[in-house]
């Protein structure tokens, strides 16, 4: 073998170990090597359309069936529903701070492949109205730090998966802190206003795709630039619902 091939099939086979020890899945829930989900932590995700009673409307979990749901009283009426596949919680809870504040892009990709196989049956009301999927951006500069959209990923996925467009238009209008801690009535003004509509007119019901869902602020600030740009009705996906502020 000539010296420069010899290398050459050197340097690819320590490539391919690097690469299997860098990016080999760990347990989203507690970091056990070689597979996404540990069976134990696998056991402990709970599946949010198994939980009832939730709020038909935002797909909060309920203690008792209430008309008056907290979380989405208040919203404007063309945010027509949430659904959302895990509750925000345990194992799942660990797994999204792992790609949100360690940057494990990989693991973004395996939820969002999850999400987009349950996305026809979560959206299957408003399936055949939706017109295209739009992911919630982040700041330019926290996307920058993190190397990724978590949003943008899981809205990549679930686009190819309903056959929509995906539209990475919607962008954030100015720097707003980190909504963790924030009572309901921070969050509501953090946001409030801080997204613009960079793309062309929109039509019918827009399928907006987020990470976790908790008041509900963030996406009601997205929804209504949606509406200003030509959206009738904006349903929200989510990969996860959070029941309490966290
Ligand atoms: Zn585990
Ligand atoms: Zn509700």
């Amino acid at each position: 073998m000539a010296n420069g091939a010899w290398l050459g099939s050197v340097l690819t086979r320590l490539g391919g170990a690097f690469e299997r020890l860098v990016f080999a899945p760990t347990c989203g829930g507690c970091g056990w090597p070689g597979v996404w989900w540990c069976e134990h932590c696998r056991n402990q995700l709970s599946h949010l359309q198994l939980v009832v009673p939730r709020c038909p409307r935002c797909d909060r979990p309920q203690t008792t069936i209430s008309h008056a749901c907290p979380d989405c009283r208040d919203w404007p009426p063309y945010v027509e529903g949430v659904r959302a596949l895990y509750q925000y919680r345990g194992p799942l809870r660990s797994a999204v701070h792992r790609v949100k504040y360690r940057g494990e892009r990989r693991r973004a990709a395996q939820l969002a492949t999850v999400l987009a196989a349950a996305a026809p049956e979560l959206v299957s009301p408003w399936r055949s109205v939706l017109t295209c999927v739009v992911p919630v951006p982040l700041h330019p500069i926290r996307q920058r730090e993190r190397g990724f959209n978590q949003s943008t990923v899981l809205a990549c996925c679930v686009a190819r998966s309903l056959d929509r467009p995906l539209f990475e238009d919607l962008c954030r209008r100015r720097w707003t802190s980190p909504q963790v801690g924030q009572d309901r009535a921070a969050r509501w003004n953090n946001v409030a206003g801080a997204f613009r509509w960079n793309g062309g007119p929109l039509t019918g019901t827009v399928l907006l795709v987020d990470d976790v869902v908790t008041t509900g602020a963030t996406i009601v600030a997205a929804s209504e630039a949606l509406v200003t740009a030509g959206a009738q009705a904006v349903v929200v996906l989510a990969l996860a619902r959070a029941a309490t502020y966290p």
